[in-house]
């Protein structure tokens, strides 16, 4: 064989995965079409697990070791020019108005109970704070009226992190093709061990694997605005949870992403819609009415790859021993990709793997 690896796909799961693969010393190679509507380049940038209400325990205990990893992870990524925009700016759940202020309790007592349960984040980390402090830490909030921040959450720029995970993959050796692999029989024959970090485009090799791999596109358009000048500089203000379940991200540079839409069976249409912007605009500029000014600077379209329990599946395909999959990262692939391409990637080439992938075994019942 002339490779130990071939990797298809190029997000941050497939960067991810050639990235630990090369500097572990193995010969690789990642094949990515980069398609339209690749999910990582659209990813609002969220590594903050401890407000997480709707994931299952396994996914949180992946998500947990995801972003204790990321510090690490950076600090080799992170030199001269290369900058993954990686900052932890902490992550603020608000409610806002009477209404979800009475509702906020059962999901402050959820967050704070298993804080204190699992004894990370510290309560010093994870907290309650008063709607004065809120607004002093986030100045386009309007009527909140309760809040819990999470100053341990980081958030990550997609984008820069999967051309930073290829670059360094690149330094350390590895091979990178733009090009699209139609079949895994033709890279196969090239490679001891592949990987298929094919995001929502994952399934189309079910069929040559003999298995289902059931994830779906999930289409998520999120809105890029240009913060009005009197609200100062938005570097270090905190990202914002929302109780609609959307969000807000702000970057340095007077940046704020909002978002984002969640569109069950969109399929593989990459494409604004009048509805989706509408909709995220309209719950931005609840929670933030000063945003009624802001210029729209640019909306962006990504295709999450969800699966029926919202669990990425990594693991091996039954019978095909040198076959990993590692999609289904649905909407925390930013938080859990970079160390589940890590854990594929050890996986694939048969090193110890130091997390149980059992719940994410392909075969699973994923109702
Ligand atoms: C709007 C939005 C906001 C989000 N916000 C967050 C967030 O705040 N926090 C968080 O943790 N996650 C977030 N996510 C989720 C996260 O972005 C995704 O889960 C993650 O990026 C998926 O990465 P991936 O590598 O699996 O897939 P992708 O990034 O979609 O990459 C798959 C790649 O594989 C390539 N490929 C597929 N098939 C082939 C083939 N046959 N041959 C060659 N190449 C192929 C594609 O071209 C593509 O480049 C968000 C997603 C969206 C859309």
């Amino acid at each position: 064989m002339a490779h130990d690896l071939i990797v298809v796909g190029g997000g941050v799961v497939g960067a991810a995965a050639a990235h630990r693969a090369a500097t572990a010393g193995a010969s690789v190679v990642l094949v990515d079409r980069k398609h339209a509507g690749r999910a990582t380049d659209a990813g609002a940038g969220i590594v903050g697990p401890a407000l997480n209400t709707r994931d299952r325990p396994e996914l949180l205990d992946l998500a947990a070791a995801a972003a204790r990893a990321y510090p690490g992870l950076i600090a080799e990524l992170t030199s001269g020019s290369i900058n993954t925009g990686y900052e932890r700016v902490g992550l603020l759940a608000v409610a806002i108005g009477e209404e979800e202020s009475r509702r906020f309790q059962q999901f402050e007592d959820l967050v704070l109970d298993r804080c204190r349960r699992r004894g990370h984040p510290t309560d010093h980390e994870l907290r309650a704070i008063d709607a004065e402090e809120a607004r002093r830490r986030h100045p386009l909030l309007g009527d909140v009226r309760r809040a819990v921040l999470d100053t341990g959450a980081a958030r990550v720029d997609g984008r820069k992190l999967a051309q930073a995970l290829l670059a360094a993959a690149r330094s350390a050796g590895a091979e990178i093709r733009h090009a699209s692999v139609d079949t895994l029989g033709e890279v196969m024959t090239e490679a001891a061990a592949v990987i298929v970090a094919g995001g929502a485009w994952s399934p189309r090799f079910g069929e040559e694997l003999g298995v289902t791999i059931p994830v779906e596109a999930q289409r998520g358009q999120i809105a890029h605005l240009a913060v009005p000048p009197e609200f100062g500089d938005s570097a270090d203000w905190p990202m914002l949870s929302q109780r609609s379940d959307q969000y807000q991200v702000a970057w340095p540079g007077s940046r704020i992403a909002v978002g984002a839409t969640r569109e069950a069976g969109s399929g593989f249409v990459a494409t604004t819609t009048v509805r989706g912007v509408q909709a995220v605009l309209d719950e931005a500029t609840r929670v933030s009415p000063g945003l009624l000014d802001a210029e729209l600077l640019e909306v962006r379209v990504g295709l999450r790859p969800v699966t029926p329990d919202l669990m990425p599946v990594i693991g091996r395909v039954a019978g095909r021993p040198q076959i990993v999959v590692a999609t289904g990262h649905g909407p925390t692939g930013l938080t859990n990709g970079p160390y589940s391409g890590r854990l594929a990637a050890d996986l694939a080439l048969g090193r110890v793997v130091d997390h149980d992938l059992a719940p994410f075994a392909i075969d699973r019942d994923f109702a």
